[in-house]
């Protein structure tokens, strides 16, 4: 009997991907009785319990008591890292103020840009390590993170530095974002000091704000381009606040991921359901913009895309949670559970480039959620949070509220 490190025994339901990515219509493991044996934070077995019993002797034993267990959630969009708060935005927003004016009115991405680069280094890794602590509390096993709020490359470098110096429990992945043109300054002559940077900063992946006020559909061709020529992964801000043609990208680049898609046409949503790039879905987003803005997820469903899912926590959309991001994609956007949770795990993991996260099968590492759930259904169901159970995180195991080592 071979001996390992933990045991997580008495499930009373496994659901995961059976392979990455996940499109709709495909099928997903799921397997009643189940026990999963975790040695050196992987994930080395998967069966029932009574043959995992068998097999194994454990130093430690997680019983989980009959219940639901899926991998841990991936967030695949998030604008985690800056300081100070927009929170007097919202009664502007409430008012019906446009977002247009209040930006005029000193508020919007310009405010936290001042605010981030007035800040250092240390209160930003505080706030970036409370927030990704939050995600954790909610869920979360992995999430991405974007620069964005700097006005230049040099503060772009130091946000992402502080990406990759922050100590998590959860795997972060940074993402170097070209958010907005700097105010007063020539665009062009941004857009390619942000290129000249790149072989220096070599990010994880790229992003660009590719909307109306933001970055037109040339510059963002022209910044992904020369990211994807170094290597780097490219991701995308498409059709949020209008259709300017950056969705249209898909045909041209190969991006791991198209983000928002609140505007984009159904002919250009099926183009993106047939290509390899996750479309991410974020839910939070069109509430916090006060918006009954939706993306054509019937298309997506109908051409048997790959939807992923994420919070898009930011000054303007201050959601931490994984878990109402999953409910929120079954209310507004018509996502069964169990397409919620092939979104939130194995198809955020794959737009992220995560090959051994979002699933539990053998040699995947041991990123593992407990919901106080014993049905799929009641995922999303269930609304306003509060479900999370146990979090196995390798060799940590976190309780919601608290986090303690395992022994
Ligand atoms: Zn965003």
């Amino acid at each position: 009997m071979r001996v390992i490190d933990l045991l997580i025994d008495n499930i009373g339901v496994l659901a995961t991907a059976r392979k990455s990515p996940w499109r709709f219509g495909d099928d997903v493991f799921i397997m009643e009785n189940a026990a999963v044996a975790v040695s050196r934070g992987e994930v080395l077995d998967v069966g029932p319990s009574s043959a995992i019993r068998k097999r194994y002797r454990a130093s430690r034993v997680i019983d989980a008591r009959n219940r639901l267990v899926t991998p841990a959630l991936v967030d695949a969009h998030t604008h985690m890292l800056f300081a100070g708060d927009r929170s007097w935005e919202l009664k502007l927003k409430l008012g019906g103020v446009t977002y247009g004016e209040i930006l005029r009115r000193g508020g919007g991405i310009y405010s936290t840009i001042e605010s981030t680069e007035a800040a250092s280094d240390e209160e930003l890794m505080r706030g970036l390590e409370d927030r990704v602590g939050a995600a954790i509390m909610h869920g979360a096993g992995a999430l991405e993170v974007k620069t964005g709020y700097a006005a230049a490359p040099s503060g772009e470098a130091r946000l992402l530095n502080i990406i990759r110096r922050i100590k998590s429990t959860a795997k972060l992945v940074d993402t170097l974002l070209m958010h907005v043109p700097p105010r007063g300054r020539d665009r062009e002559a941004h857009v390619d000091a942000m290129i000249e940077a790149l072989p220096q900063l070599m990010p994880s992946f790229v992003d660009v704000f590719c909307d109306d006020g933001a970055f037109t559909v040339d510059e963002s061709k022209r910044f992904l381009s020369a990211a994807a020529r170094l290597g780097i992964g490219l991701r995308l801000h498409a059709d949020e606040l209008a259709n300017i043609g950056c969705s249209e990208l898909i045909g041209e680049l190969s991006l791991s991921s198209i983000d928002h898609l609140l505007k984009t046409p159904g002919d250009v949503m099926a183009m993106i359901a047939k290509s390899r790039t996750a479309a991410v879905l974020l839910p939070c987003t069109a509430l916090s913009m006060m918006s009954g803005e939706k993306p054509r997820v019937d298309v997506l469903r109908r051409e048997g895309g790959i939807p992923a899912l994420g919070t898009d926590f930011s000054p303007n959309s201050w959601c931490p949670s994984m878990e109402a991001a999953m409910e929120l994609s079954t209310y507004l956007y018509g996502l069964t559970p169990l397409e919620a949770l092939m979104a939130a795990t194995t198809n955020s993991a794959y737009s992220l480039g995560l090959k051994d996260v979002g699933v539990v099968a053998p040699g995947s590492r041991a990123l593992l959620a407990i919901w106080k759930v014993n049905d799929i259904d009641w995922l999303t169901y269930w609304m306003g949070g509060g479900k999370l159970s146990l979090l196995v995180l390798g060799s940590i195991v976190v309780e919601p509220k608290a986090a303690s080592p395992a022994t």
